[in-house]
């Protein structure tokens, strides 16, 4: 560590976090979209995992590896 300030360890510390959220946000990602490949073999890409019914194309178009309609995924999101 040497002679260097608090200040840019707390600058370190944030960018080591932003770095480790950037990480988990592509982690995440990845597998939503690997799930996505799967479905998309298994003949059941682009319905809703958990209503089965058809994701709007416009959603699909914004994030291919979406997995559920706006309706399941909000009320998901509400239950987190
Ligand atoms: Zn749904």
């Amino acid at each position: 560590m040497g002679d260097r300030s608090a200040a840019d360890a707390g600058a370190d510390l944030s960018d080591a976090d932003r770095v480790r959220a950037m990480l988990d946000a592509a982690t995440t990602q990845l597998k939503a979209i690997t799930e996505a490949l799967r479905r998309l073999e298994e003949g059941r890409y682009g319905r809703c995992v958990d209503c089965a019914k058809p994701v709007p194309e416009g959603r699909l178009e914004a994030r291919p590896e979406a997995a559920r309609c706006v309706q399941c995924q909000a009320s998901r999101e509400r239950r987190r």
